[in-house]
């Protein structure tokens, strides 16, 4: 299987990445992963983006296409991938699509992750953290057992700045407006497989393996 996760923050596309690989056996291609790779090892193209990277610029979508390719040429990658972080942009999805022709690779699917919105805010301002000792609280997912209060130290709990309805909705809205295109895109190539994120996980996984037998 060659496959595509996307998915809001909050969404669980990491915790759902993870399963998928192990249960299809392939391999993960996480594009934070593969740029460290590239550039600790030296490659070619590590080179030229630590080159951007270190001027302060923007790695260039040839360079970031040119690493992806490696990546897939790697022996590991025959088994079957799941791109994950990668293409953020449809110029960068036409490029992609551009070297997978060349290489003999087509996608058997583009897994989109959906989670309604009021879903996704509830999920991404329930952190908590404690003000003495740091340790991190979810009023959902990970409650204190006395509201407001750290279960370890007693200390007390707060939201961080960057957790609060208007970063957190500012956020939503970045991944909203980049990513609606590119939906858009695997959409009209007929390969988007959406799916409903706002369920147990096990459920999820289960829904993503039944939507790739189709
Ligand atoms: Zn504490």
């Amino acid at each position: 299987m060659k496959l595509m996760i996307m998915g809001p923050p909050g969404a669980g596309k990491g915790t759902q990445a993870e399963r998928l690989v192990k249960e299809l056996d392939i391999t993960h291609i996480s594009t934070g992963d593969m740029f460290r790779a590239a550039i600790k090892e030296g490659t070619e193209m590590g080179k030229k983006a630590k080159e951007y990277m270190d001027k302060g610029q923007l790695v260039p979508d040839e360079v970031v296409v040119g690493m992806v390719k490696d990546r897939l040429s790697q022996p590991d990658c025959e088994k079957g991938f799941l791109l994950d972080g990668f293409p953020r942009t449809v110029a960068q999805a036409d490029a992609l699509s551009k070297t997978l022709d060349e290489m003999g690779i087509k996608l058997d699917g583009v897994i989109n992750i959906e989670v309604p919105r009021e879903r996704l805010m509830a999920r991404l301002t329930g952190r908590r953290v404690c003000k003495q000792c740091g340790a991190s609280y979810h009023v959902i997912f990970n409650a204190p057992k006395q509201e407001g209060v750290c279960d370890s130290c007693g200390g007390e709990l707060y939201q961080r700045s960057d957790d609060n309805e208007e970063t957190v909705s500012n956020r939503l809205d970045v991944y909203e407006a980049q990513t609606q295109p590119l939906i858009d895109y695997y959409s009209e190539r007929g390969v988007l497989l959406n799916i409903n994120g706002d369920q147990d996980i096990d459920l999820v996984l289960k829904e993503v393996l039944g939507a790739l037998k189709k």
